[in-house]
């Protein structure tokens, strides 16, 4: 049952909850806060607090900067890690002044694509799968890349700090409610996934954004640094965030057709060739950094070439083999750098798109990709997903559907700051010219 005001409020009230953090995300997927004392709760409830946008990176401009925030109650969290005095989150929605919501709310613009889905008799279901490192911190405790499973090689205490770690976010996870369905190490030294329960899109989101928060603050208190940093270190592999996802329909897979080819339905083929077509701008949400171009290459299991298979795991989109309630696809290229929010929206827009201008998929490729020589790959019609942030952006901003899912406030802003981030990085002399070229001219 989800929550009301008044269950928050007599909550607080009872648990003695001293101290609110007021949440809400920025187009870069960077977590805000605003915190509050119990005293200032019921105010905040009734939507009146505000905050001052012009000081968030990408929101509005100092002329239009007071913005309210609206907290869901249903989101209403107790911190399992507070000390003495206990803390609490409510995460919010963005309203400027005039009651209307925000346009450059990322939360908004996931709320307006669910609608979308709702309008086309739609719901929409992801489970994500989160990668992520921990590194040991230095004597000043700055986070270095140096992973507990190098440093055990000379290590002789007998527990793996990561092990550990990671069990403490498990539980910690599960005291705020999550539910829990796979916790491992990953390929590389130092990498793990937790996996939790795949729930409404917009629940996913807003679970996707608390899970980085515990991930970061439990590794912290475990003496470890947790980054969601896309390719952290060259040469090992990098982390993604494989997303699940499938549309139901009064209450029903609309994926799972047990009289479709494959057993998929034709809203399941339709959407993966939305999903296909808008591949190339997509990357510029699901893959927002410099860094999340450098994960995307062959050799670390991360996709390169837009592709689906249902027996394959190197393509883009990939259909798991399980039927029934739990058909699905999985989308690879998305790296847990991206804002979640508007991830999912444009995600679910490309396949809408799909499905309103039945967009055929092209034939599914169930080898390797990897494998197939230059020749082949150019023979076979497969593009593949752009190299840079750049070249993403470029995608971006020649993609309507893509764009008109973001808004135009935020694509503006977006734009203008992912490009920034690129003529930056593009200017920078990398270790790697200077082994290159130094000596040799
Ligand atoms: N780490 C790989 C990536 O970058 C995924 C590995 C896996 O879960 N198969 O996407
Ligand atoms: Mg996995
Ligand atoms: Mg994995
Ligand atoms: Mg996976």
């Amino acid at each position: 049952p989800k929550l009301s005001k008044e269950d928050v409020l007599k909550k607080a009230e009872e648990l003695g909850v001293e101290f609110i953090h007021l949440q809400f995300t920025d187009i870069f997927g960077v977590m805000k806060n605003v915190s509050i004392t119990r005293e200032e709760l019921e105010k905040a409830l009734n939507d009146e607090k505000m905050f001052d946008g012009s000081s968030i990176d990408g929101f509005v401009r100092i002329e239009e900067s007071d913005m309210y925030l609206r907290p869901d109650p249903s989101s209403f969290t107790i911190y399992p890690w507070s000390g003495e005095s206990l803390e609490a989150r409510l995460i919010c929605d963005i309203y400027n002044p005039d009651g209307t919501p925000f346009e450059g709310d990322p939360r908004y613009i996931l709320k307006r694509a669910l609608k979308h889905a709702e309008e086309l008799g739609y719901g929409f279901n992801v489970g994500p799968e989160c990668e992520f490192y921990l590194f040991l911190t230095n004597e000043k405790g700055e986070a270095t890349t140096v992973t507990h499973d190098n440093a055990s090689y000379f290590d002789l205490a007998p527990v793996d700090l990561g092990e550990t770690a990671r069990q403490d976010m498990v539980k910690t996870l599960k005291q705020m409610g999550f539910e829990i369905e796979a916790s491992h190490h990953e390929v590389g030294p130092g990498q793990h996934e937790i996996d939790f329960k795949y729930d409404d899109a917009l629940v996913t989101a807003d679970n996707i954004m608390t899970f980085k928060m515990v991930v970061r603050i439990v590794a912290q208190r475990n003496g470890l640094h947790a980054t969601f940093m896309p390719k952290p270190v060259y040469g090992i592999p990098g982390s993604g965030m494989h997303t699940n996802m499938s549309l139901t329909k009064g209450g029903k897979n609309a994926f799972y057709d047990p009289d479709g080819e494959l057993q998929l339905s034709k809203e399941a083929y339709y959407f993966i060739g939305g999903l296909m077509k808008h591949a190339r701008a997509i990357c510029a949400i699901t893959n927002p950094t410099v860094n999340s171009y450098k994960r995307l290459v062959s050799g670390f299991e991360a996709p390169v070439y837009i592709a689906w298979s249902s027996r394959n795991r190197s393509p883009l989109i990939r259909v798991p083999a399980k039927r029934g309630s739990s058909t699905r696809l999985e989308l690879r290229n998305p790296d847990p750098s991206c804002n979640p929010y508007l991830a999912l929206a444009v995600v679910l827009e490309a396949g809408l798109d799909g499905i309103i201008n039945k967009i055929d998929p092209p034939e599914s490729i169930n080898r390797n990709i990897y494998h197939m020589t230059s020749e082949e790959l150019l023979g076979s019609n497969i593009d593949r997903l752009p190299v840079s942030l750049e070249e993403a952006i470029k995608e971006l901003n020649s993609d309507d559907v893509i764009k008109k899912a973001l808004s135009p406030h935020t694509v503006e802003r977006f734009i203008t700051a992912k490009l920034d981030e690129w003529d930056e990085y593009s200017a920078y002399v990398t270790p790697w010219e200077l082994e290159r070229y130094l000596t040799k001219y």
